[in-house]
Formats: structure tokens, sequence, C-alpha cells
């Protein structure tokens, strides 16, 4: 069993396998200048996989892909055949912005992808391409769509942002209602490669916006998921992720690997240690070192509220949000 410092179990890895993307949310990427990491200095599937057999057998029990836009990566179904096949039971999940889903969702979930969270910021196409800088929304919807078809569990992912879509939020939950899908509002989180006029909302404002249509109970927090959850009396439940909050980290059960190999032990942290060379070495002992490492320095909390670091210069497209 992984434990931090600070009594936390470690159970949750995500594994971030591209930084790269086919959008370019406002909130998330800068449009230019743009430098990749180059593809060579990027872990193939196999290389990632030695060490998420690490991760598991050391105590992870879920993981999440997620990128950059995880469906740019070829073969990602095998690669999650690979999970799948070494642990069944595993709890695997997807983050996309689903742009490519529609066509690969069967093939994923045969793969043994659960459950899937697609990015959805709007419901109005112009609105859509003003947030993602290119013309997406039919194609999304179409792969939500068939993703559901097809069986896998969707929760949608909408940030909400003053003066963008701020009056959509209600639209966004409605059609998540209207699908059983659950829909989590995030807190924009201030980065430095995203737009800097960007003015996220908070829970309290957007509390009142869904109180002003519908009444609803605290329902509190559901395990370790970041997601403050809230009930509709129809039963309806959404949530509210609220990095902003001082007790945000208090339950944290995660580390993130990035496509290059970096282990990262806290989103909004600019430590990271790398497992990168053992992995190309194949010394899978010292990548399960460098893995206890991470845990042991895992801090307490992150920056957010920490006056010296205002702004994250981490990029969520690499880390994996
Ligand atoms: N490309 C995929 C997608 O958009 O779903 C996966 C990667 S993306 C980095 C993962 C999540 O991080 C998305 O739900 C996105 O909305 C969220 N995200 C990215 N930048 C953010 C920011 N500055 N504040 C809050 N959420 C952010
Ligand atoms: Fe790409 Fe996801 Fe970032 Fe949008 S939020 S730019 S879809 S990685």
């Amino acid at each position: 069993m992984l434990i931090d410092s600070y009594g936390r179990t470690v159970d949750y890895l995500r594994v971030s396998v591209t930084e790269r993307c086919n959008f370019r949310c406002q909130y998330c990427m800068p449009e230019k200048p743009f430098s990749w990491v180059p593809k060579e200095n990027l872990l193939s599937f196999e290389e990632l996989f030695e060490f998420i057999k690490v991760a598991i057998d050391e105590g992870v029990k879920k993981i999440r892909i997620t990128g950059g836009e995880p469906l740019l990566r070829e073969d990602l179904d095998k690669f999650i055949k690979m999970i799948y096949d070494y642990k069944n039971d595993i709890d695997l999940a997807m983050t996309t912005n689903a742009f490519l889903l529609k066509g690969a969702a069967q093939k994923l979930k045969d793969a043994g992808l659960k459950r899937i969270n697609v990015s959805i910021d709007s419901l109005k196409p112009e609105m859509a391409e003003k947030i993602a800088k290119k013309d997406v929304l039919k194609q999304v919807l179409e792969g939500v769509e068939e993703a559901l078809a097809v069986g896998l569990k969707v929760k949608v992912n909408m940030v909400p942002m003053k003066g963008l879509n701020d009056n959509e939020i209600l639209d966004v939950l409605e059609y998540c209602k209207e699908r059983g899908m659950v829909v989590r509002f995030i807190e924009y989180m201030e980065n430095v490669h995203a737009e800097v006029d960007i003015k996220g909302m908070q829970s309290p404002e957007l509390l009142s916006v869904i109180g002003s249509r519908y009444a609803y109970e605290d329902e509190g927090f559901d395990g370790h998921s970041p997601s403050h959850y809230y009930k509709l009396e129809d039963g309806y439940e959404f949530g509210i992720i609220e990095p902003h909050k001082d007790d945000f980290c208090k339950k944290c059960n995660r580390i993130r690997l990035t496509a290059e190999g970096n282990l990262i032990p806290c989103l909004y942290f600019d430590e990271a240690m790398s497992i990168h060379d053992a992995i190309k070495r194949g010394d899978i002992k010292e990548a399960a070192l460098v893995l206890k490492e991470v845990i042991r320095t895992k801090p307490e909390k992150n920056r957010w509220n920490d006056d010296d670091h205002e702004v994250s210069t981490r990029a969520f497209y690499e880390t994996g949000g």
C-alpha cells in the first residue's frame, strides 16, 4: 500500500499519454507560440505499462487516462487492454474532449474502459468554438451519444467562465440530467498558459445560479472524489470541484504520470521526479523507489492559497488536469 507522510493512502494514478491536443481551450492552452515535447522523449505504451504494473502491484486501484487529448494517441485501446488484462478489476477511466470519440467508443469499451469524463463547456456552437478555438460542438455531442449508446458511464466537466459560458450553467446541467450523466462544474484554476483575462466562477456563485431554478441539498463528498456533490429534489446529483477551498487536499489519493515519465505528487505544486531513465533502462526496482519517494514527498496541500504562488506555471495539458 502507498501511504504518504500525512497518512493518506494513494491508490489513484492519472496517466497523461500526450500533452498534445486538437483543441486550444482558452483556460488551458495558449494558441501560439507552441513547442511540444519531441515524440522521441515520450515513453511508449509498453514503457508506460511497465510503470503501471509497478504502481498496481504497490496498491493503485484506479487509473485515469488523460492528456492533452488522449484520443490523439494511436492504439489507445491496446494500451487500455494491456492494463485491463493485467488487472481486470482496476477502475479504468479516461478524460477526453470527445472530438474523436465517435467511431472509437465501442473499441475502448471492449478494451476494458469503464468510464469517461467529457469536457463540455458550451452547448452553443459559436461559444464552444470561441472557447476551444475550433468548431467542435457537433462532433463532441455525437461522441457523447455514442459513448452512452455503447454503455460507457459518462460524466461531464464544465469550466464556467464569466462573460463566456456563465449563462449556460443550467443548460449544461439539464442536458446532462436528461441523459443520466453527472455534471461537475470545475472552478477555473489560474495558470500562466491560459488567456490572461479569464474570470472563473467559484462555488457560491455557481450554486446561486443553480438555486435560482432548483432546490438542492448538500450531499458532501463522495469518498476521495474532489467533487463536492449536491442533490436536486428529483434525486439528480451534480458536483462542484473547488480547488480554492482549504479542505480540497485533505483526502487526496492521487499522483500523476506525464507522457515523458515525470511523476507528479500534486497538480498545483511544481515538484516532480522522473521515472523516464529507469524505465528506459528496464530498471523496475529504481522506478519503484522513485514512486515511493514521490509518495513520501507528496505535499500536504496545493499552493492555490499560498500567497507566493498565485498562478501555476504547470500546464494542465501536460499533467492531465
Ligand atoms: N483533453 C481532455 C479534456 O479536455 O477533457 C483531457 C485533459 S484536460 C487537461 C482535463 C480536464 O482539465 C478538463 O475537464 C478541463 O476542463 C480541465 N481543465 C484544464 N485546464 C483547466 C483550468 N485552468 N481550470 C480548471 N479546469 C481545467
Ligand atoms: Fe485540450 Fe483538454 Fe486542454 Fe481543452 S482542456 S486544450 S481539450 S487538454
